[in-house]
């Protein structure tokens, strides 16, 4: 296993960096600067929780405290599952694995970036959207090596340690995306296929001014899947979304603003112009 991002300096973090929110009974969400991880099970259980996505790049101690605090000292998860593998979303997971000893569950397609293979495409800094745009030649595109610790999630839809639970391949932000459902009380845990800021917003960053956007601009390459990965996501009608960022989003708000996003994704999500638009839409 090898960490190539130790030690990158990410230039952006958020007012609700280290904030964390019980969204539903079984479910406790932690903001780490720009980004989201989720735990997830019944806090009485300490050894049959998950956690969704690693946050940033040396957050392991962090993502390990919030841990302890919830399951109690030294519990760790039966396994961590992977929404895809941006920097942001597996900064910490080789520490983690190195600490805790699980197996970590990922889309096919995302394999690649997650066993050194492949990295991902430049970040687009020409995109229309402004600030944090600018910023993105800067981070870190270089795949995490997870060897022989990184699985594939079953094909049956089921996801492991997480009962009642399915995944649902939500690909156009990166190719092996995933989004996590639970159709009992439809919660959905998103990743970055649809965020509850805008990241090309440096102010919106900073403040996590709640709006649902399509998926981040700069690191987004295919536009046509991320349209269908929003539309599959809204028919599930979800009650509640957890976005890999921003604020977690319900009810009313949540339906109306995901329903517009599928309806008008070329005008809100699609920018005007960047290396990975087309101009056809
Ligand atoms: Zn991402
Ligand atoms: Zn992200």
């Amino acid at each position: 296993m090898e960490d190539t991002m130790e030690g990158k300096w990410i230039p952006a973090t958020s007012v609700r960096s280290g904030v964390g929110q019980e969204v539903v009974p079984d479910m406790y969400c932690l903001t780490i600067q720009i980004v989201n991880v989720c735990f997830v099970g019944n806090p009485e259980q300490p050894n049959e929780w998950v956690l969704v996505d690693t946050g940033m790049p040396e957050s392991a101690d962090d993502i390990i405290s919030a841990a302890s605090r919830r399951f109690g000292p030294n519990s760790r998860p039966k396994a961590i599952v992977l929404t895809h593998g941006h920097f942001d979303h597996v900064g910490a997971v080789v520490d983690l694995v190195k600490e805790w000893d699980v197996p970590v569950y990922a889309h096919e397609r995302e394999m690649p970036y997650l066993t050194g293979k492949a990295s991902y495409p430049q970040p687009d800094p020409t995109v229309e959207g402004g600030f944090v745009a600018k910023l993105s030649p800067l981070f870190p595109i270089e795949p995490v090596d997870l060897g022989n610790h990184v699985k594939e999630l079953p094909a049956d839809g089921s996801v492991p340690g997480m009962s009642g639970w399915r995944w649902i391949h939500t690909p156009g932000h990166t190719p092996g995306h995933i989004s996590l459902f639970r159709e009992s009380d439809r919660s959905l845990i998103v990743g970055d296929a649809f965020v509850t800021v805008r990241q090309d917003s440096l102010y919106k960053v900073v403040m996590q001014e709640q709006e649902i956007s399509g998926p981040p601009r700069y690191l987004t390459t295919d536009w046509q899947a991320a349209r269908e990965s929003v539309q599959r996501l809204e028919a599930l009608n979800p009650a509640l979304a957890v976005t890999g960022h921003g604020m977690p989003i319900f009810g009313e708000t949540l339906q109306r603003g995901l329903k517009k996003l599928a309806n008008e994704f070329n005008r809100i999500a699609i920018p005007d112009y960047g290396r990975y638009v087309d101009g056809s839409h």
